[in-house]
This record gives structure tokens, sequence and C-alpha cells, in this order.
């Protein structure tokens, strides 16, 4: 049975500048076979262009539309929440580009909602603003509830950083819609154009890839090429159905495994052993 691919991108596809060893040939036999996939990202900051060309950068023959990020989702999500709204936007241009293509406009005054995304221009007079505006009315969005980001120095304070800080000041509760969200990945696999049965998540964090890909039903696959060590799974009360040591153990019959288990939770027999 054929099916499609989502795939985290950091601590899956790369670290930093370097890319992880077997993501090429992968990439290569989905794109050979005509295999759909999206890369999903929770990062808010970048355009889906500007994404692409980071991983053309890599040798990957990747085009815009194999894009798929939390920007996008939120964009989407708002668009059809409120068409033609208003946003204050923390955040950079991929998150404004994303809202401006789904016909909202950004305003400084009166918005609908204060929407949160990853960026490196955060300013206390921002926060004073947005924390203005939301014991008006405007209703708390944020792009993803991650607390910190991996950068080649180490890790930088993420968007769920920023919007706590707003929660803890408004006394009100922000909507999330990138992973773990429901919202994000059923809109990725509407994207791939398959039916959730028929798709698998590919990723390196728990509380976002594998938890996003059981709640909504997805087939999933750990990688342990990033934030996750094999230890730490028992922290959990959720399991992926396959755990590996890295993307380079992912091949075409796993795959096809997978799309084929039916939708009871069988997959745990397909559970392979790390080497
Ligand atoms: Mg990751």
């Amino acid at each position: 049975m054929a099916g499609g691919v989502l795939l985290d991108m950091d601590g899956v596809i790369y670290h930093g500048s370097e890319l992880i060893d077997g993501a090429s040939e992968l990439i290569h036999e989905l794109l050979d076979r005509e295999i759909p996939f999206r890369f999903l990202t929770n990062n808010s900051q970048r355009n889906r262009r500007d994404i692409a060309t980071k991983l053309q950068r890599f040798g990957l023959p990747i085009e815009e539309k194999h894009v798929y990020t939390c920007a996008m989702a939120t964009a989407r999500f708002l668009a059809r929440q409120k068409p033609g709204g208003t946003a204050f936007v923390i955040g950079e241009g991929g998150l404004m580009t994303a809202l401006h293509h789904n016909g909202f406009s950004i305003v400084d005054k009166d918005p609908d909602y204060v929407v949160v995304g990853e960026g490196r221009m955060l300013s206390f007079e921002q926060l004073e603003t947005a924390l203005r505006m939301i014991l008006a009315g405007a209703r708390l969005i944020a792009t993803n509830m991650d607390p910190n980001c991996p950068t080649e120095r180490g890790l930088r304070p993420g968007c769920g950083a920023t919007v706590a800080m707003l929660e803890a000041a408004s006394g009100m509760k922000a909507f999330s819609v990138g992973k773990p969200s429901p919202v994000m990945l059923s809109d990725a696999c509407r994207d791939l154009g398959l039916p959730l049965e028929q798709v698998v998540m590919v990723g390196d964090t728990m509380a976002t890839d594998i938890l996003g890909a059981v709640q909504l039903g997805l087939r999933s696959i750990l990688v342990l090429t990033g934030s996750t060590r094999i230890e730490d799974l028992t922290q959990f009360a959720y399991k992926p159905d396959v755990v590996v040591d890295s993307i380079a153990k992912i091949d075409l019959e796993l795959l096809e495994n997978l799309w084929a288990v039916e939708a009871d939770g069988l997959a745990r027999e397909l559970q392979t052993g790390v080497a």
C-alpha cells in the first residue's frame, strides 16, 4: 500500500549545518518513487521558500511544496476561524507572509488576534503592547509552544517561552497550532492528499513529533539522532510505533509495513530493536 511521510527536520535530517547520514538517500528514494512527503517545522521565522533553499544547500532536491511550517498552519487555521481577520504579530517574515497569504492584515491597534512566533527582535515594548491587546479582548495564538530551540551554540528561548510570559501576565491561555497540535498535523496530511492511516510521521522529539502523531492516530517513527535517548522513553505514557537509530535505518520496506498496518494499534508488532 502506498502512503506518505511527514518528516521533522532538526535532529532528523540535519544537526545545525550538518546533514545526517542517510537523509539524502531516503529523500531521493521518496522522490524517485513519487511518494508524497512534507518537511514539518515548528519554526515560524522563515517561509517555505527560505527553508527549501536551506535544504537545497544540503544538496537535497527540495521544492517549496515539500515544506510545511507552523506559520502556514497558524495562518490557515486563523483564516478558517475568522476570514479577513487582523493580527498583531510578535514574530518575523515567515509568519507575516503566511498571514498575508491567507487574507489577514497585520495591525498595531485593536487586533482580533495576538499571534506569537519565533524571532530575534523581541522587545519588552512589544510584550507590553500585546498584553494590553489581550486584556482588551484580542485572542492569544501561539504558532507553537516549544520552550526552547536548538542552535549551533546551544539552546535559545523558543516561542513557548514568550507565550508563557504573556499567559502569566494576562491570565489567558494561548491556543497553539504547531506540533503536537492535531491542527498542524491534520493540515499537513490534507496537504499530502492522504488519509491519516496512510501517513507516517518521522521525528526526534517525543513531546511534539511523536505525541502529535499518537494523538491524531498517525504511525510514527522515532529517530535517536536528536533530542531523545532510548532510555528517555520510559518517561512517556505513549510510544512511537518504531524506534530506529537514525534516518539511515528507514527504508521503503519499513514505510510500507507501517502503511499496511490496520488502524487498531497492531503496529506494535513492527517495533524494531535498536542496534
Ligand atoms: Mg526535531
